[in-house]
């Protein structure tokens, strides 16, 4: 089978004149020097060192800032480099991230032009309060206008929202899921807001003007966002940071939502709403020995970080002796209870 992978290339905060109320674009990256070709040219060949034999589909993505806010030579510096490597078979694709308002013929003929594959857009909320709040600089009818234009000139889109930003709720959050669902981008991310040291956002939340998401209320929030996106088959890249996305000295994040493993919180949240009716149906039928299964990749969801399904379903069911196994004829996310009678492990 085909694997994917990226070569990520860090431009922070370059290109972008705005303010966001959550963004400390240092932190986030964990770079504050801005790369010059070569050190773009280094930093994919060190990464090519790097590929496994089944990794064949390979992208070099620039990430980190708003890479179509900056100008449009120093744009096709950048990606003349990857260029060169997609032109000679080397990766297969090209990849950035950037915001709405930073999309026009202009810049797409110019992305086009140098083998750009997939753009993936910073929309965060399609609520203009939401928006507004958090000052993004721009309201959601840009959005739609730059992802029609994105899917026009036939490029991959992909969206990015966040959870939890100022006057954010549950309704809004899921307001723009359904809103991302209908647009069907080929990706999404779903980030939970982290309050950043040297941000407004921490001001906002020191002064009582913000109230940060407890985690409970970031993975109920997140899995209920994902759902729809799931369901509408779209492809969900990331959920939550990786703990290399932030540097942190101990002080960087405030407020309780980040977690490493936040992915696996909520795809075990989304397990576990759908195992408890099975187990609820099979208990009240007067089963005693239940096997469950998920398939292998889903396994650790099935149990939960810190075993927290497990012991979830242990208390919830005290009657049921509950048996925990894999299935590798189920899909991903799929979970299936089955008497022991029926079943052999
Ligand atoms: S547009 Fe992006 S890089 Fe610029 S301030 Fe907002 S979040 Fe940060």
């Amino acid at each position: 089978m085909k694997k994917h992978a990226i070569i990520p290339i860090f431009i922070p905060h370059l290109g972008c004149p705005n303010d966001c109320v959550f963004c400390n674009q240092r932190k986030i990256t964990a770079r504050t020097e801005v790369p010059s070709e070569d050190d773009v040219r280094m930093t994919i060949e060190e990464w090519l060192t790097t590929l496994k034999p089944e990794e064949t589909e390979i992208e070099i993505a620039f990430y980190g800032g708003s890479f179509t806010g900056l100008p449009i030579d120093e744009q096709s510096s950048y990606l003349s480099v990857a260029k060169e490597y997609l032109d000679a078979g080397i990766i297969t694709g090209i990849h950035l991230s950037t915001r709405p308002d930073y999309i026009s013929a202009e810049i797409l003929d110019n992305l086009k032009a140098h083998g750009v594959t997939t753009i993936e857009l910073g929309v965060q909320s399609f609520d203009d309060s939401v928006l507004a709040a958090s000052n993004r600089g721009h309201d959601s009818s840009v959005v739609y206008k730059a992802c029609d234009l994105i899917k026009s000139y036939g490029f991959r889109l992909g969206i990015q929202l966040m959870i939890g930003l100022p006057g954010d709720t549950l309704e809004t959050c899921l307001y723009s899921a359904k809103e991302t669902a209908k647009l069907r981008p080929d990706l999404a991310r779903l980030y939970p807001t982290i309050v950043l040291d040297d941000t407004e956002l921490l001001s906002m939340y020191e002064r009582g003007a913000y109230q940060a998401l407890t985690r409970e209320e970031a993975v109920l929030r997140t899995k209920e966002m994902y759902k729809i996106l799931d369901e509408t088959g779209i492809y969900i890249m990331r959920v939550g940071l990786k703990s290399t996305d932030i540097i942190g000295d101990g002080g960087a994040i405030n407020g309780g939502t980040y977690h490493p493993a936040f992915r696996q919180l909520v795809e075990s949240a989304i397990i576990r709403d759908k195992l408890e009716p099975q187990l609820l149906n099979l208990a009240s039928s007067g089963a005693a020995r239940v096997n469950v299964f998920t398939n292998s990749a889903w396994f650790s969801n099935l149990i939960g970080n810190n075993k927290e399904n497990k012991v979830y379903f242990a208390e919830k069911f005290p009657s049921l002796s509950i048996r925990y196994g894999v299935d590798n004829s189920l899909k991903d996310g799929e979970v299936k209870a089955r008497t022991s009678a029926l079943t052999t492990l």
